[in-house]
Formats: structure tokens, sequence, C-alpha cells
């Protein structure tokens, strides 16, 4: 039997269970493919490498598997129907749209794409065994940890990103050094002003991460190039956050929507809607300036109700 849903939505962070919530309360049946790997860490993506959150409101503190499992139980609650799997490609040209996972093909009347982002890493030796110990790529969502407290803490970047992590982190760092790789300054003026005008931060230009270093438990320092002269040094850090830009999860979109020069997705301002009607977005996604839980909640609040409009002027 042909079966055509409703709604898809794709993706399973904070926005993704918000969307699902409110499409199943209007009655529109949603189905969810949440990336496959095992459902405890796709449910959690960006927050599964993270703590504890704090600024999700009610809750004072909650570690990030019980606030997922929260979200993941009243989606359920509310009707959604969930499958563990990875949507491998979809189909835009047509409609009902194809939504391709492995060798099955599902139709659906509308897309909601969830697929948040990933923040850009560099892999330098020492990464994997400082992870949470030491290395984060949140300043915002990680600073406050006591283990950063009144330590000199590294960020690597320049753009505005780096520059607002690095004003952010000298509320609790005793001093923060910026490593930047060109001599020329990417971010906004107004960013650079506020970093310039911050006696706790360094600015080391022409400058590049070589190894973490710690002592098995957590980073204690970071080997640093100066990529003219060559010249290597270590410095002490208790940590290191990077600022380098994210990598919108749109790939496997192959074109069909239209994308900024970065990858993420445009929507028409104040609205979920992009250039094909019928798919909307929400998240992190679309968004390279807010990227926090709440905000990614409250848009996948507005695409659930964007579908739910464009559903019922289709009938
Ligand atoms: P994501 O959380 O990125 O979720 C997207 C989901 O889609 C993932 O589960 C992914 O696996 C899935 N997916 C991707 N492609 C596919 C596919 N093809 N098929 C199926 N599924 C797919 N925010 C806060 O508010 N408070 C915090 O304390 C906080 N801490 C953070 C700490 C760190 C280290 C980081 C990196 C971020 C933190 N954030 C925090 C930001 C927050 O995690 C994000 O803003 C939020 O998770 C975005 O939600 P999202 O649903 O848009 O995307
Ligand atoms: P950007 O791409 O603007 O900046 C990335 C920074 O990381 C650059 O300094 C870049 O250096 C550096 N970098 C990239 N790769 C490496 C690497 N391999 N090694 C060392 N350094 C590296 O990303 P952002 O996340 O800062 O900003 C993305 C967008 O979001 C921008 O449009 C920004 O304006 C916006 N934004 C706005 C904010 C606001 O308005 N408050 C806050 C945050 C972001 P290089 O310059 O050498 O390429």
């Amino acid at each position: 039997m042909r079966v055509i849903e409703d709604v898809i939505i794709i993706g399973s962070g904070p926005a993704w269970h918000t969307a699902a919530i409110y499409a199943a309360r209007a009655n529109l049946n949603p189905l969810m493919f949440e990336w496959f790997l095992a459902w405890w860490v796709a449910a959690g993506w960006q927050l599964t490498t993270t703590t504890e959150v704090e600024n999700f409101p009610w809750f004072v503190s909650i570690g990030w598997p019980e606030l997922m499992m929260k979200m993941r139980e009243q989606s359920i609650h509310a009707g959604t129907k969930i499958e563990t799997r990875t949507v491998d490609k979809v189909d835009l040209q047509s409609t009902p749209f194809k939504v391709i996972v492995g060798d099955v093909v599902h139709e659906t009347n509308t897309i909601i794409l969830a697929t948040g982002a990933t923040a850009k890493r560099l892999g330098l030796p020492g990464e994997e065994i400082y992870r949470q110990r030491g290395i984060s790529a949140c300043a915002v969502c990680d600073g406050w940890l006591p283990f950063f407290r009144n330590k000199h803490l590294i960020v690597i970047g320049w753009g505005d990103t780096a520059c607002e992590e690095a004003s952010f982190l000298t509320k609790f760092a005793s001093k923060v050094t910026m490593l930047v790789r060109k001599d020329a300054l990417r971010a906004s003026k107004a960013m650079q002003q506020r970093v310039f005008d911050n006696q706790k931060i360094e600015i080391l230009r022409n400058t590049e991460g070589e190894e973490i270093i710690g002592d098995e438990k957590m980073m204690t320092g970071i080997v640093i190039k100066n990529n003219q002269t060559n010249e290597e040094m270590t410095l002490e850090a208790g940590g290191l956050f990077y600022g380098i830009g994210h990598t919108p999860n749109t790939g496997f979109l192959d074109g069909q929507i239209e994308l900024d020069e970065t990858g993420y997705v445009i929507t028409k301002p104040g609205t979920t809607v992009t250039n094909v009607a019928g798919f909307f977005a929400a998240g992190d996604v679309q968004d390279k300036k807010y990227r926090q839980a709440v905000t990614s909640a409250g848009t996948w609040c507005m695409a659930a109700m964007d579908a739910e409009h464009y559903i019922v002027s289709k009938h």
C-alpha cells in the first residue's frame, strides 16, 4: 500500500523534538529519522559533546542524556514515530518528496530539516585524549565549568565566534590567549575592538597550535609555532576552545536547497521557509549566529507551524 506521510523530520537534536511535539499535536503524525549509531547518541548530537546544560529554561542544571531523554519521551508521547536510521538522500524534484533511507524510499508532503551543524576542530595530536578534559568548541556552554576557572585559556581562530568566545571566557579565566594563523584579522570591527579593549586577552598572530599536552587526566598546555619564523614554544594552559567555524550538515541535500556560501540553508527571514515549497529548515542547520539549544528549539516550533499551514493551504 502506498503511504504518503504529511511530515518527515530529519535530525534529532533539541530542534527536532520540538518540531515533533508541535507536529504530532497538530495531528500530522510526523515520522522522524534520527542519525543511526544508537538512539542515545543520536538524540543528543551536539549536546553529547558537553556535560551539564545550565541555560535551558526550567532546569537549573541537567546532564544532556536526561534532557534529551525527556524530549524524546515527550515526542513519542505526543504521537511521533521514530526511526533510528540516517537519511542518505532526499529527492525534491517532484511532489510528494522522497526520503531515501538505505533501500527504502519514503514519500512525504513536507520535510522539516533539523540536521544541525558540527563544530570544526583541528585534530591536533593529543586532541582525542583531552576532548572534554580541557578542550571544547563552545565557550558559552562550557566556559563556566570549574576546571576552567582562573586558568590560562587558549582560543584558536579570529572570526566573530572566536572573539565572542575569548571575550566571554575572560569572565572566568585568569588570561585568554588567541592564536591567529594569519596577520590579517577577519572578525568584524566591533568584535575586534571588544577584544582589543579587553586587558585579559592576548593575541598571537601568525601562530598555530601544534600539539595538546597534558598529564593524562587534563590538558595542561599547548605547543605552538610561529608560521613565519618556525619558532616553537609551549604555553601552559588549562583549556582550549576552538572558534574556527561550524560545518552545517547539509551535504546530503545534493544542492537541491539554496545554501549560503558556507553551506547553511537559507530561510526567508522570520520563517523556516526555504526556496523549495514544502521544505522547511530550522535549528543550527540554518543559524550561524545564535546556535543554542533553546534558540534551535524555538525555530523548530516555527517549522512545525509553517509545515501545518502549508499542508492546510494545499487542501
Ligand atoms: P543538532 O544538535 O546538531 O542535532 C542535529 C541532529 O541531526 C543530530 O542528531 C544529527 O546526528 C542528526 N542528523 C544529521 N544528519 C542526519 C541525517 N542525514 N539523517 C538523520 N539524522 C541526521 N546549547 C545550549 O543551549 N546550552 C549548552 O550548554 C550547549 N552546550 C554545547 C556544548 C558544545 C560542546 C556544543 C558543540 C554545542 C553546545 N550547545 C549548547 C549548542 C547546542 O548543542 C546546539 O545549538 C543544538 O544542539 C542545536 O540543535 P539542532 O537540533 O539544531 O542540531
Ligand atoms: P569564520 O569562518 O568567520 O572564522 C573562522 C576563523 O577560524 C577565522 O579566523 C579563520 O582563520 C579561523 N580558522 C579556520 N580554520 C582554521 C584552521 N584550520 N586553523 C586556524 N584557524 C582557522 O567563522 P565564525 O564561526 O567566526 O563566523 C561564521 C559566521 O557567523 C560569520 O559570518 C560571522 O560574522 C557570524 N557570526 C556572527 C556573530 C555575531 O554577529 N555576534 C557571532 C558568531 C558568528 P582565517 O581568517 O585565517 O581564515
